[in-house]
């Protein structure tokens, strides 16, 4: 039973439940309230229960069953998600042509699958376009696979553009027989009104500070003067509360600090010794989420001086002041720079030597990060 995951959203769980167990769900859903808080797990959870294939309804979504496996690996011909991306000139049978594109696609996907909390930096502007709606208008006028709902999640929908907004309210207005259109938002009042109001709304809550300091506990946060910081630090997000942890909590982010500290000091023969330590391919594992950290930091870094309140990795703004210092440019770069890095991660995956990834990594970043000191 699945929906015991989702804690400190009673009121959402209730209506949902019901519709599970009555099996008389609404046409669409408008999953309101702050960032964080679980709305697409809900969401999906709740697409899963309503085809779960377990005898009582009140076990549903059981996570078991071939129809849930599905769901939760994205892999289900009769889910169709969607979500604000960059322009990817999606055709109307869910193709991207661009390779790049594709590749950036499925890390988001493979991210939201395996750690949903952690941010993914796309680059450029994300919208959900009108190309976006014509593939769905498509898909779910498919015949029915294998479900009994065909379910569809457009996470962030205040994303949509104009025109998507408008070709999907013609969807929304005359829905095809079993489908379950769920929005998700925090910020539904830049959404339009008539999209709004054809759908039964459900709202969710901040989740509390007892909540996120047992769900730190359950994720094996053992430090309880650590739990208390991070919640506070949270307020009320739970997905922040985990990046927050995940940021502050490993050795190998210690490594990513050594590395910073050594391209912030420009100090090469320091790094040929940092490097050595990539020389074996056991290191791929480790240098990947050192990576993964320096997208993270560098994700810090355009939040800095905008919006501090975002930044993940509180303990090292000092680093984050000396580099907007030296480089008034750099959060400029930053986009490009995470793209780099996922290329690189991209050429881990597929078991390059780690110690030249390490060398070109320092080559490419030093100077943007440096500036022209
Ligand atoms: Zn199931």
């Amino acid at each position: 039973m699945l929906f015991n995951r989702i804690k400190g959203q009673r009121g959402a769980l209730t209506i949902l439940r019901k519709a599970v167990t009555e099996d008389i769900p609404s046409h669409s859903y408008l999953f309101m309230g702050p960032d964080g808080v679980g709305k697409f797990t809900t969401a999906l959870y709740f697409g899963m229960a309503l085809n779960c294939l377990d005898d009582d309804p009140h076990s549903r979504p059981c996570g078991k069953c071939s129809s849930c496996k599905k769901m939760l690996s994205f892999s289900h011909p009769d889910f169709i998600y969607l979500f604000p991306t960059p322009n990817y000139e999606i055709s109307p049978t869910g193709e991207i042509k661009d390779a790049k594109n594709l590749s950036e696609y499925e890390s988001y996907l493979k991210n939201k699958k395996v750690s949903p909390w952690r941010y993914f930096y796309f680059q450029g502007n994300t919208a959900i376009r009108l190309d976006c709606i014509r593939m769905l208008q498509h898909r779910i006028n498919l015949s029915f696979i294998e479900a009994r709902y065909k379910v569809v999640v457009i996470e962030k929908a205040d994303y949509l553009n104009v025109h998507a907004a408008n070709a999907f309210l013609k969807t929304l207005e005359e829905p095809p027989e079993n489908v379950v259109i769920i929005l998700t938002s925090s910020r539904n009042e830049s959404m339009l009104s008539t999209i709004i109001s054809r759908c039964q709304k459900v709202n969710f809550n901040r989740i509390n500070l007892q909540t996120i300091e047992d769900e730190l506990f359950f994720y094996g946060v053992e430090d309880a003067a650590q739990i208390k910081m991070i919640a506070r630090i949270a307020n009320g997000n739970m997905e922040k509360a985990l990046n927050t942890w995940e940021a502050q909590s490993s050795e190998t982010r210690a490594k990513m600090r050594e590395l910073l500290d050594i391209i912030i000091q420009g100090d090469d023969l320091s790094f040929l010794k940092y490097a050595e330590h990539y020389k074996t391919s056991k290191s791929l594992n480790e240098l990947s989420e050192v990576l993964h950290y320096l997208i993270v930091w560098l994700g810090d870094v355009v939040f800095f001086l905008e919006s501090p309140e975002e930044i993940i990795n509180i303990d090292m703004t000092a680093e984050l002041d000396k580099v907007a210092a030296n480089n008034p440019y750099l959060t400029d770069m930053c986009p490009e720079l995470i793209v780099f890095l996922e290329t690189m991660l991209k050429r881990l995956e597929g078991n390059v030597n780690p110690h030249l990834v390490i060398i070109e990594v320092y080559n490419h970043l030093k100077p943007c990060i440096r500036g022209r000191i």
